[in-house]
């Protein structure tokens, strides 16, 4: 393997390696093995680096649009021409198969190609004017500093994500990862490097302290933007402490992703869309079904099938061929999902494959289809996070839909029907901000990304996804 974890174990600030007197381990989910220590920056570390990225923004913000999307277009490049390096120490540090690791490096790029080409068409307006002697218009400005915080489960894609937009916007960027994650977001720093993002527009604090680093961006008046992907309850925290200096956030938080499964839908297509909204990246994604709700004509057809399918499929070390079910992130993942479990299976639901850890390892748990899960178990209302998929049967449309409806979170909802009217009518009454209808897997660069309800506030991708790191300036322009 070509990529050298001992090459990433400084911070990335103002283009030059940082390393501190501290440092903290990065494991291997699968085998629990120590493969690099980082640097470990304190608060003042971090403070200095807004500093730095502060610095950077005039020039940057000046720079054309279409020079920046000229810098962003190289980075895209980087990337896939890395995509095998990028995927390997993803793998190994994250824990997901290759085959995803290998496609998440695709979409990190796809981000830069796409916000390379959105900066160029951020457009302001001009305003009819009621009065003779006043002319209106608006502008698009970069917003200032942003800062990001992601999390681990797509460690590359959810940082490319924040950083593709706020450089196309004009921004410069200040990024912490996950602890358990910070190679991931140094590597795509060294391609930053190599694709010559100027030195400050791009930087990388790695810390064991998250706290330190949430309250050095929330604080920071020159912070404008604060991005954060991860839970729910620290995006509310972010929320709490950035009020202060009435920063923008965007905040892409939880989920707790209904799949509906009607009696039109064809089985092999939900079958398959299940597999994919579910068992991708182990069940650690904010998109995961999380409860599947099947509607009573086609249950018992489409859980035979759904055990079938989930018994070809092959838990191990991502690294390994073949291999389609990872380890999850830690042995605290796995004791959330084991509670999860018992308390449906006390509560009355049937396990039809899978229920437990799985011998593979202390990271590993077991692809699991629990049905008749009871209303009242925790497996409906947390996120699970792992490779377990409820089952609860359904008899009308209005009762899946109210089910479906009623969490306090609405990031994905899935749904399979052959009924087209049906699908429009899904599309309108389930409360989500990204419904897919017969297929498993939405996300994409082009279209916005994001949650209503607790799930969040602000899109990323799509062209929406400029907007959140730019300001709308109006001109009065009085013409005597
Ligand atoms: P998490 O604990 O909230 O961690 C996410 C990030 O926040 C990490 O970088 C973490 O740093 C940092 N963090 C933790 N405590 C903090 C604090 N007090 N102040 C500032 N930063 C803090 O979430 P997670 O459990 O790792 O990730 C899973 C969650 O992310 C799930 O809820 C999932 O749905 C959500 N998610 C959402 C999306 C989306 O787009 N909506 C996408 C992916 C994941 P450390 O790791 O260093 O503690």
């Amino acid at each position: 393997m070509s990529v050298n974890f001992d090459d990433l174990g400084n911070a990335y600030v103002g283009g030059a390696w940082q390393s501190t007197a501290r440092d903290f381990p990065v494991e291997n989910p699968a085998t629990g093995e120590t493969i690099a220590r980082v640097a470990d920056l304190d608060r003042a570390q971090i403070d200095a680096a807004i500093g730095t990225a502060a610095a950077a923004l005039p020039a940057w913000s000046a720079r054309s649009a279409h020079e920046r999307a000229a810098v962003l277009k190289r980075w895209a490049a980087a990337l896939l021409a890395g995509q095998e390096d990028g995927a390997r120490l993803m793998t190994a540090e994250q824990g997901k198969p290759l085959a995803e690791a290998r496609a998440e490096v695709a979409f990190a790029a796809s981000f830069f190609e796409w916000f390379a080409e959105e900066a160029k068409r951020a457009y302001g307006e001009v305003i009819p004017s009621p009065f003779p002697s006043k002319r209106y218009s608006t502008l698009r400005q970069p917003a200032g500093v942003a800062a990001a915080i992601t999390p681990w489960n797509f460690p590359i894609a959810m940082l490319a994500r924040k950083a593709a937009a706020a450089l196309a916007a004009g921004c410069t960027m200040v990024a912490k990862p996950a602890a358990e994650t910070p190679l991931c977001a140094l590597w795509l720093a060294r391609l930053a490097d190599e694709a010559q993002v100027p030195a400050g527009v791009f930087n990388v604090v790695t810390t064991s302290d998250a706290p330190a680093a949430g309250a050095a961006f929330c604080e920071s008046g020159v912070v404008r933007v604060l991005s954060f992907t991860g839970s729910t309850a620290v995006g509310k925290l972010l929320f709490r402490q950035s009020a202060a200096t009435v920063k923008r956030l965007a905040l892409e938080l939880g989920g707790n992703a209904p799949l509906l499964v009607f009696d039109d839908a064809d089985l092999d297509v939900a079958v398959a869309g299940t597999l994919a909204a579910k068992f991708r990246n182990a069940g650690q994604t904010c998109v995961s079904a999380n409860r599947v709700y099947v509607q009573a004509g086609i249950h018992a057809a489409y859980v035979e099938r759904l055990v079938e399918a989930v018994r070809r499929l092959r838990v191990g070390d991502g690294r390994d061929d073949g291999v389609t079910i990872g380890p999850l992130i830690t042995p605290k993942a796995v004791a959330k999902v084991e509670r999860l479990v018992r308390d449906a299976l006390a509560r009355g639901a049937r396990a039809l494959i899978g229920g437990a850890p799985h011998p593979r390892g202390a990271c590993f748990f077991e692809p699991t289809v629990l049905d008749d899960v009871r209303a009242g178990s925790a497996l409906l209302a947390e996120e699970i996070f792992g490779p377990v998929v409820p089952v609860v049967r359904f008899e009308t449309e209005a009762e899946a839909v109210a089910q479906a409806n009623a969490v306090d979170v609405g990031l994905a909802a899935y749904a399979f029907t052959r009924d087209l009217s049906r699908a429009v009518r899904l599309s309108e009454s389930l409360q989500a901000g990204i419904v897919a209808i017969n297929e498993g897997l939405p996300s994409v660069a082009v279209a916005p990304f994001g949650g209503i309800k607790e799930s969040g506030l602000g899109r990323e991708g799509g062209r929406q996804g400029l907007d959140e790191y730019m300001d709308t300036k109006f001109v009065c322009l009085g013409v005597g």
